[in-house]
């Protein structure tokens, strides 16, 4: 490791140990020229997330074009953090079920994450998702919605009086 004093490359590890909660190594070197010490940190490299297209092709997942899919279906209705938020919690959900994902996957999580945030956005996505044709498929989901957001009051815990 090059010496941040000198520059030279020839130093010795004089002390080892784990940090930031076992993810990574902290290391604490001496440079053999200079004598003076310095720390360095060793982390396993975060696995590039690829997603799986209908065609067969893969792509690196793309937070950005995530956001700017939500941005257009929000439209000023939800603030720029809470997208913001949003497309951290959806690679993270992404992350969890592997590290090459369907583009299908992607869209669901989208879909999830929009559904929580505001239904009118949700509705806008899946409709631009989903391809609804007409009429019909926008009733469809908002029966959906209203079917879900029944089963979420039943299932929440009954307020204490
Ligand atoms: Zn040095």
């Amino acid at each position: 490791m090059q010496c941040p004093f000198c520059g030279d490359n020839d130093d010795k590890v004089v002390d080892s140990r784990p940090a930031e909660e076992g993810g990574a190594i902290r290391r604490r070197r001496e440079c053999l020229v200079c004598a003076r010490r310095f720390t360095t940190y060793e982390r396993v490299e975060e696995l590039p997330l690829v997603v799986r297209k209908r065609s067969g092709q893969l792509e690196p997942f793309d937070a950005q074009k995530i956001l700017a899919g939500l941005e257009r279906a929000a439209s000023s209705r939800i603030e720029p953090e809470v997208l913001a938020e949003a497309v951290i919690s959806i690679e993270e959900d992404l992350r969890s079920v592997g590290t090459e994902i369907g583009s299908d996957q992607v869209g669901m999580a989208v879909l999830d994450a929009l559904r929580a945030i505001d239904a009118v956005a949700y509705l806008r996505f899946a409709s631009v998702y989903k391809g609804f044709d007409d009429v019909a498929d926008f009733e469809r989901e908002v029966g959906e919605l209203r079917r879900q957001e029944r089963l979420e009051k039943t299932t929440a815990p009954k307020p204490r009086l």
